[in-house]
């Protein structure tokens, strides 16, 4: 990590995400990162939980956000010492909120409020906690955190959105470093994507992750993000060009530069794609996990008129409501039988994008 100049992060633009900046690393000040220059507005300090990992990186980032009383963000693992150093920094806590119920980012959170005498806001936890819905404001002395649903890595998934800093806490959706995980059947990467696109929409400047640096570039990371998915989306669309292929034989042929440790998990993500493709009809599979394969799908064609039929159809627009006037004795011609998909294509190689990170 190289340390950047202090000075106040990207100047104020008018323009959304355009016009910005690259984004400026803080200096790195051991186990909490102090946001006090960046804005005026709440104070931003991060508490570094004890749980460093291949999938939490250094450890989950425990922000604290406001003072008098504060919010606190992701207590993290129920660890006695973690959450004595967080109660400390904070002073008084007025709610405790909790992005997803995964075991790095909830278990800290029944003690810390119980120690705190505060709430718990989470979209799914114990009984006796608030429930976050999207859109829920949650108030802190000097600091509000509106909820955004961000499904994807979890159905229950919430990111946190600071208005006065256009600060971003992103739980696990977006990492300092890195890429988010998408485990099916848990991880939906069709929701993600929109949930990306949902985060980018509400224009944020600052990204405090759930593990990793802090992003004081939001905007273009998430335009990195969606950018990532997109390429990995084609790789997996090149790979089945050339046959069906099941993700692990898709992982050797387009994760070539990771190491081979991490490809069963570099397999889950694949997974994941190929569900988001069968999901939008251009990926069928063939048999049964563990050794289901997928193909490319031919775009269906109305057996009527040849035009492209619906999703899921085998009639266009205008002779699906043909058919339903006919009833059902008449239109029940079978669906066109699904074909191998283009030619296959010289080669499985695929330059440049390769992951360098420990995630996929
Ligand atoms: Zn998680
Ligand atoms: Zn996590």
């Amino acid at each position: 990590m190289s340390s950047g100049p202090s000075s106040p992060g990207p100047p104020e633009s008018s323009s959304g995400h355009s016009g910005r900046p690259g984004g400026r690393p803080r200096p790195w000040t051991g186990w909490r990162w102090a946001d006090a220059a960046f804005r005026s507005g709440p104070r931003v300090v991060r508490v570094l939980a004890p749980n460093p990992g291949p999938m939490t990186l250094e450890g989950t980032n425990t922000w604290i956000v406001g003072t008098g009383p504060a919010l606190v963000v992701d207590p993290g693992p129920d660890d006695e010492a973690h959450l004595a150093a967080v109660l400390r920094e904070a002073g008084s806590i007025a709610a405790v909120l909790v992005t997803h119920g995964h075991p790095d980012h909830a278990p800290g959170a029944a003690a810390l409020a119980a120690a705190a005498g505060a709430p718990v806001f989470a979209a799914r936890g114990l009984p006796g906690w608030e429930r976050l819905r999207d859109g829920r404001e949650v108030e802190g002395g000097d600091a509000i955190l509106r909820a955004v649903a961000t499904p994807g890595h979890t159905a229950d998934h919430m990111a946190l959105f600071e208005p006065t800093l256009a600060a971003l806490f992103t739980g696990d959706a977006v990492l300092g470093r890195g890429t988010s995980v998408i485990d099916p059947p848990e991880g939906d990467l069709g929701l993600y994507l929109r949930s990306l696109r949902a985060m980018w929409a509400l224009g944020p400047r600052v990204i405090y992750p759930g593990h990793g640096p802090v992003v004081w570039d939001a905007g273009a990371k998430l335009e990195e993000y969606l950018a990532h998915r997109a390429l990995r989306e084609r790789q997996v669309l090149d790979a089945l060009a050339a046959g069906p292929r099941t993700p692990e034989e898709i992982v050797a042929e387009v994760y070539t530069d990771v190491s081979a440790l991490l490809h069963p998990l570099a397999a889950r993500s694949v997974l994941a794609h190929l569900m988001k493709l069968e999901a939008e009809g251009r990926v069928a599979r063939l048999g049964r996990p563990p050794l289901a394969r997928f193909e490319l799908a031919t775009p269906a064609v109305c057996v009527r008129c040849g035009a492209p039929a619906l999703p899921r159809s085998s009639y266009c627009h205008r002779h699906s409501l043909e058919v339903l006037q006919e009833g059902p004795s008449v239109g029940a011609s079978p669906p066109p039988a699904r074909s191998r998909g283009p030619e296959s294509r010289p080669g499985g190689s695929v330059e440049g994008g390769h992951d360098t990170s420990l995630t996929t």
